[in-house]
């Protein structure tokens, strides 16, 4: 069998993201070790992957083999030296905010082999400042993943200006092996696909608070008239509105286009705890 791109990774953060991406790595024989702050948070991440192999192998997408063999080959734990020692490749999902980002590739950097390659799954930041913390720059790059992640097909790479290409050749290897499509994109803020999507959230949440139609009939207009598969009202949701608020509030400074800043209703959305299905309550209800 042709040798993996990376045998041990570890994923740091077990939120709506992380455990989607420990669930694909761990899936494609890969040695996962996910860490979170919490022992709460990381149970979560844990059961969520649980729950998406049961729910697979319910709907004969997974066998009940491989579903063991996955949860197998995924630790939790919430010791950051023990997630990244020896790991090869280290893929962060923690909130979107550039200094946490950056504070904690400084830490990981510092634990890790020279090899070790080192993904940031921010959704809008640059990584070319993410960078910048680092001795070794040329080993971070952007591994951008979709929620949710063990459905959706596409892998956005974002290459700053000093990612060496040997980093691009063994992510172009792990993209196939975990079976997503692969786009790559020049670091700018908001790449190929948050720039265009965040715009269509924030302007749909206008629309709401504008009450020119109900969330709802916002999202249908969007799904029966464009054809998208889910309205930006319900993504929005499914994002987290507070994930999605950062990246507004990134892109509207350093765009400079007031489309993205996020709207009022969104503000007091997310300071009263309506993050969306993750909190059982956003633009609709989540059981
Ligand atoms: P989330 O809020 O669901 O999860 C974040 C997790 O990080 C939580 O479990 C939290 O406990 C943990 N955490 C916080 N600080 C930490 C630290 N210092 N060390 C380790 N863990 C820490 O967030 P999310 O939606 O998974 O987003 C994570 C990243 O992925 C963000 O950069 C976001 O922009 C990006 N992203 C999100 C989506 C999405 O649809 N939600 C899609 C693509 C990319």
């Amino acid at each position: 069998m042709a040798e993996r791109a990376f045998d041990n990774v570890a994923i740091i953060g077990a939120g709506t993201m992380g455990h989607g991406i420990a669930q694909v790595c761990a899936m494609a024989g890969m040695e996962v070790r996910m860490f979170d702050l919490q022992d709460a948070a990381l149970q979560r991440g844990l059961d969520k992957v649980h729950a998406n192999l049961d729910k697979g192998v319910e709907r004969g997408k997974v066998s009940a083999d491989e579903r063991d063999a996955t949860l197998i080959r995924l630790a939790g734990t919430t010791d950051l030296e023990t997630a990244v020692d020896g790991a090869d490749l280290v893929i962060e999902a923690v909130p979107e905010k550039l200094e946490l980002k950056r504070a904690l590739f400084s830490e990981v950097e510092a634990l890790v082999d020279d090899h070790a390659v080192l993904g940031t799954n921010t959704s809008s930041l640059s990584v070319a400042k993410i960078a910048e913390v680092l001795k070794r720059p040329e080993q971070l790059v952007g591994l951008h993943f979709f929620n949710p992640v063990h459905i959706m097909a596409l892998l956005e790479v974002i290459s700053h200006p000093g990612t060496v290409d040997s980093v691009i050749e063994q992510i172009k290897a792990f993209g196939a092996e975990i079976g997503k499509e692969c786009i790559y994109v020049k670091d700018f803020p908001g790449f190929a696909t948050s720039r265009l999507g965040v715009c269509l959230g924030m302007e749909a949440i206008r629309m709401l608070e504008q009450g020119v139609a109900s969330a709802a009939d916002i999202d249908t207009a969007m799904v029966l008239g464009y054809r998208h598969p889910v309205g930006p009202l319900k993504l929005t949701d499914m994002v987290g509105l507070d994930v999605r608020l950062h990246i507004g509030e990134y892109l509207a400074s350093e765009l400079g286009n007031p489309a993205f800043k996020p709207p009022a209703l969104m503000v007091e959305m997310v300071e009263a705890g309506r993050l969306g299905k993750k909190s059982g309550q956003g633009f609709y209800r989540w059981d």
